[in-house]
């Protein structure tokens, strides 16, 4: 019994949710292969190699897998799929495009975000954003199954190298999608899933350019920032900073909510948070009932007094 992980890169870095996905893995138990698809991702395949706990590296290097198109990497992980018990991916945005294609090819259904693995059939995955949790017994052949980042803790990435490679010579192009271009917004702060601190803005900021206030003590924490999706409809901020049911999940050592009410469709994207802290001008707001620690201010108050003492 194997299991096939899919890796998550942009042909130069393999991302931190690949190692998360991996976990989920290791706790099926049973021996791990990494699928690595893309164009000239040597250096992909190199620290593929390196992960802790996976045996083979099976990598599609090929201009039809350049941009990872999901008609086209679904095709091969479908035609791969059949000989594995389990097919995994992170629970992102790649994964979600791929992931139910992958299912539908297999006939089979998809097992979505799962948060635990209690036997190689039965997984617990969040239910009505979060607010049940469901466990979910699958007599299905092959388990497609995207896994939640922030409920598994990341597999080791080891100095030497152990896993081999096999390469593999499909080449899918499905001819129904092209790539033209990607328009990716560049931050030196870092990502908003990895963050060991997070400091969030909602409505209460009242526009875009008072975010500056945000991004001030995000600096001096070294936090990334998010924002509640009432800040991102009104454009304070780009929707990929949408932290929520619809938006990003999130469970930093630090979530700082400023200016947010606390709707549950928020909560669902942060709750498993270390530590919570709420700033909010209203004590009422329910924010403050999840909060490990509330402030009850004025925010354009708090913020650069918090900015000025660290
Ligand atoms: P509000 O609810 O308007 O709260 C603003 C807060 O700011 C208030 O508590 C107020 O007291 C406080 N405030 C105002 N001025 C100040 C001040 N000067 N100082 C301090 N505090 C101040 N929401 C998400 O966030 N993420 C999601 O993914 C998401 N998905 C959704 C999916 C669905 C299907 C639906 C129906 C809704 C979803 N929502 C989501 C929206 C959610 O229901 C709320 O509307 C939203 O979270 C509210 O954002 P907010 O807290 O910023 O705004």
């Amino acid at each position: 019994m194997t299991t096939l992980v899919i890796a998550e890169h942009d042909n130069k870095e393999l991302k931190g949710a690949t190692l998360n996905a991996l976990a989920a893995a290791t706790k099926i138990g049973a021996d791990i292969d990494l699928l690595v698809m893309g164009v000239d991702c040597a250096t992909v395949v190199t620290a593929a190699q390196n992960v802790s706990g996976v045996s083979r590296v099976l990598v599609a290097d090929h201009g039809c897998y350049g941009e990872q198109l999901a008609e086209n990497v679904a095709l091969l992980v479908a035609e791969l799929g059949v000989d594995y018990r389990h097919v995994l991916a992170p629970a992102t945005t790649h994964g979600k495009n791929v992931m139910p294609r992958v299912a539908a090819l297999l006939d089979v259904s998809q097992i979505s975000e799962i948060i635990d693995v209690l036997s190689v059939d039965t997984f617990k995955r969040p239910i009505y954003a979060g607010n049940a949790i469901a466990t979910v017994q699958s007599d299905d052949r092959v388990k497609v199954i995207t896994v939640r980042c922030s409920s598994f803790d990341a597999v080791a990435q080891a100095d030497s190298v152990s896993a081999s490679v096999v390469v593999l010579p499909q080449q899918h192009d499905a001819g129904l999608s092209v790539f033209v271009s990607a328009s990716l917004a560049v931050s030196d702060r870092p990502e908003l899933t990895d963050a060991k601190v997070v400091i969030s803005g909602g409505r209460g900021l009242q526009n875009g350019d008072n975010f500056s206030l945000i991004y001030a003590v995000a600096d001096k924490l070294n936090a990334a920032v998010g924002a509640s999706r009432a800040a991102v409809d009104a454009g304070f901020v780009p929707n990929d900073m949408q932290v929520g049911q619809t938006g990003k999940i999130v469970s930093p050592d630090l979530y700082i909510a400023v200016g947010i009410s606390g709707a549950i469709q928020h909560l669902a994207g942060m709750k498993d948070s270390k530590v919570i802290v709420a700033i909010n001008n209203d004590e009422e707001a329910p924010i403050f009932q999840i909060a490990d620690y509330g402030l009850v201010a004025d925010l354009f108050t708090a913020l650069p007094e918090l900015e000025s003492v660290l």
